[in-house]
């Protein structure tokens, strides 16, 4: 499709809009279950694949709406095949990454919420890239399912999502729900509720809204220095949003929703990974149901920090759970050898221009 197609995307829709559409056209509520079907089930990408929807159906849908995208621009499968990842364009030719990952049989697809990002945290690929734009819902979904389509040529289905692609979430609030409505929709992808983790850099009324509108998402907060001064050199945001708001928005979501909330620090050597850092983390996420992501830090061009070793990782880990009871665990950024940090493939392609 060109970027002059003003067509809303039928992705944009969840399922009662759809109904409730082709309701006003006159169309019978059949049709309208037998088209989700096709589009979130068969993975339809066209309206031509879909031929027991009668033509005036057809005819009527493609005058408002369009399918298909975001079209493929790359692929790379990491070598210890566990992750592959899909370069992405958008109608109007902006790049995004979408990932695919098998964790002990289930697959994951990591999608991306915006095309860069505004928060422009130092150490991340998409931060230095700068902010493009949002992506729609339609956008979003569409992303998963260029993911359910491949998974479905295997016999395999999507089971868990992460928001954790480029972007910030919680800066594109409206758009990431509604694609987390449609995909957890019964009859369609049917997501559940455990299954989406959304990872926030610490937007706090994003925070407090989820909360309040107990949206079915785990949270996952990208923390990375206990101390305000260290988190703003790291997260700029953090001067807006500061750390002991954060962390009083963290308590307020666990509370209300009584769900626990995922931590995740990029352990940079000497910068975040001693034995005082450790202590600090413990001290500050006292009380709170947690557990903490350990990262080392995948390296980017725009960022002089390297990865903490073996041994810092597992000292780290060990004082957190030894004086405070906080489990944790060491998570290797997988697929490394295909850039599959946050935002690593779509800067490289426009490094080389392309
Ligand atoms: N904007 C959201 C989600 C996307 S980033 C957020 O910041 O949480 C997903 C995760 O990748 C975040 O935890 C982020 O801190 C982390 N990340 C980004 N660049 C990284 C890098 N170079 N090495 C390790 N982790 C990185
Ligand atoms: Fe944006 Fe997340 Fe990268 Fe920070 S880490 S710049 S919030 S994508």
């Amino acid at each position: 499709m060109s970027a002059a197609d003003h067509r809303l995307h039928l992705y944009e829709l969840p399922r009662a809009e759809l109904t409730a559409r082709l309701a006003e056209w006159n169309f019978s509520p059949v049709h309208a279950a037998r088209l989700w079907n096709y589009l979130y089930w068969e993975c339809a990408d066209s309206l031509a694949a879909m031929p027991e929807l009668p033509a005036k159906v057809r005819v009527r849908l493609e005058e408002t709406f369009r399918l298909g995208g975001p079209a493929l621009v790359r692929e790379a499968q990491s070598t210890d095949g566990f992750t592959r990842k899909l370069l992405l364009a958008l109608d109007d030719g902006r790049v995004v990454e979408t990932v695919l990952m098998r964790f002990t049989g289930r697959m994951t697809a990591c999608v991306s919420s915006q095309a860069g990002c505004a928060m422009g945290c130092v150490f991340c690929a998409t931060g230095q890239m700068g902010f493009q734009r949002h992506l729609t819902a339609g956008e979003i979904v569409g992303q998963a399912m260029q993911v359910q389509r491949r998974l479905r040529g295997q016999g395999e289905r999507l089971r868990n999502l992460v928001l954790m692609g480029m972007g910030e979430p919680l800066h594109n609030y409206d758009a990431v729900m509604r694609a987390v409505d449609i995909l957890r929709d019964q009859n369609g992808c049917a997501l559940g509720a455990s299954r989406i983790t959304l990872s926030t850099v610490g937007v706090v009324p994003g925070i407090v809204r989820l909360a309040d509108e107990a949206r079915p998402v785990h949270l996952a907060v990208s923390l990375h220095a206990a101390t305000q001064a260290e988190r703003v050199a790291l997260v700029p945001v953090a001067k807006k949003w500061p750390l002991d708001e954060l962390i009083a928005a963290c308590r307020y979501f666990c509370t209300k929703l009584q769900r626990r909330i995922f931590f995740e620090w990029a352990l940079i050597e000497g910068k975040n990974d001693t034995a005082e850092h450790a202590h600090a983390v413990g001290r500050l996420l006292h009380g709170l149901p947690t557990q903490v992501n350990l990262i080392p830090l995948n390296p980017t061009a725009g960022f002089g920090g390297e990865p903490s070793r073996a041994e810092a990782a597992k000292r780290f880990q060990k004082i957190l759970v030894e004086h405070y009871g906080l489990p944790s665990t060491v998570r290797q950024r997988r697929g490394l050898d295909i850039a599959a940090g946050c935002g690593q493939l779509a800067g490289a392609d426009r490094e080389r221009g392309a």
